[in-house]
């Protein structure tokens, strides 16, 4: 929700559920209201309808290789600086705050964050291509607008996705759609 225009509230890096009242004064006001998007129909109140996310991440936000057990993923070396660059985007929590705080109510940092934490590590290779087209192509059609790099996104993400994970995806379509017989 939005708290005071700000969604997720005044606090960088925290979501709203971790905003106390004991940081308001006495006879303070505090305006409430849900995200805005239409890509996030209002259903009742504050609760909107997320689905549109959902919807993104069956097009194209899993890996279809056999990762064995828990022990097995300590068996494929992975560059410490990729595996952290793929943790800090895996910690999107797909709350939608992103496309709230954005003028063109945009899905781009979201996406961008799925496409990162999946195509940076080994397993995610295999879908990789295929992935970022299926995932862009969905997102237009649930009606997100495009980034309008106003930054809104990463201000106000409660996970402090950063914005250079959309530089990514927009790397990863070009270089997914050159030489690529896919539509898209
Ligand atoms: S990128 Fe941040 S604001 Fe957007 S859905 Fe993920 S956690 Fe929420």
């Amino acid at each position: 929700m939005v708290i005071n225009g700000r969604p997720h509230g005044p606090w960088r890096g925290t979501t709203v559920c971790q905003l106390h009242m004991r940081e308001y004064k006495d006879g303070d006001i505090i305006v409430i209201e849900p995200f805005r998007a239409a890509a996030f129909p209002v259903l009742k109140d504050l609760s909107i309808d997320r689905s549109a996310f959902d919807r993104i991440i069956q097009a194209g936000g899993y890996i279809s290789v056999n990762t064995g057990q828990a022990q097995d993923a300590n068996a494929i070396p992975i560059e410490k600086d990729l595996a952290s660059e793929a943790f800090d985007a895996a910690a999107c929590i797909g709350c939608g705050a992103c496309v709230a705080a954005c003028p063109n109510a945009s899905a781009m940092l979201f996406v961008s964050a799925k496409v990162a934490h999946l195509g940076l590590l080994p397993q995610g290779q295999v879908e990789r291509k295929r992935r970022v087209q299926a995932m862009v192509k969905q997102m237009d059609a649930e009606g997100f607008g495009m980034c309008s790099n106003v930054t809104a996104c990463e201000a106000e993400c409660p996970k402090e996705i950063s914005v250079e994970n959309i530089a990514m995806l927009n790397r990863e379509y070009f270089k997914s759609v050159i030489g690529s017989e896919t539509s898209v």
